[in-house]
């Protein structure tokens, strides 16, 4: 089963970070300091977006997204409200999440509450440039739309998706793209 793809705007590509001032960062900040007397490594705490490039076409191939706890993510001014709504219900202020656009599939419109660890894992595997070696560790089935043997991404068009959610890249290397599968 593939997911409906709601991606329509993601005007970049590559790896950048992201701190959102739209529920109160600052005055989480101001908290973190009168608590401690000083600024910890906690208030530092920014989200990340990384787009890699479809290497055809040059438009994004996958979306990860990690947003910090206490933030919003990057596009929530644009997000439609139920949107937003669903995100409010779900999310876990003290928690970083993961909203991830693979391929074919990804987490849904409210993501997924994720561990420090694993945030940092991800936020590492996509130091630019991308390599596939590193982009895998961060563990996402598709592998953000890297084919191992070209080490590189490629977009749902690219990858020539079938029904079952199984990828070929331009190569003709095969690829699973589908969670289910
Ligand atoms: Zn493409
Ligand atoms: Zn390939």
């Amino acid at each position: 089963m593939l997911a409906v793809r709601w991606r329509d705007r993601t005007p970049r590509s590559g790896t950048w970070w992201v701190r959102s001032s739209a529920i109160g960062m600052e005055s989480l900040l101001a908290g973190v300091r009168s608590a401690s007397g000083e600024t910890t490594i906690a208030s530092m705490a920014m989200g990340m977006v990384a787009a890699p490039q479809c290497a055809v076409c040059g438009s994004p191939a996958t979306r990860v997204e990690l947003v910090a706890p206490g933030q919003v993510p990057e596009e929530w001014g644009q997000w439609k409200a139920e949107r937003r709504q669903a995100y409010e219900k779900y999310r876990d202020q003290g928690r970083w999440r993961l909203l991830f656009e693979g391929v074919a599939a990804g987490n849904g419109w409210v993501g997924d509450a994720i561990e420090a660890a694993r945030a940092e894992r991800i936020e590492t595997a996509f130091q630019e440039p991308y390599t596939y070696a590193q982009v895998h560790t961060a563990g996402f089935y598709d592998d953000a739309g890297f084919c191992e043997q070209c080490d590189a991404a490629y977009c749902y068009r690219h990858w020539r998706v079938s029904e079952t959610g199984f990828g070929h890249c331009p190569q003709g290397h095969g690829k699973s793209l589908d969670p289910h599968w």
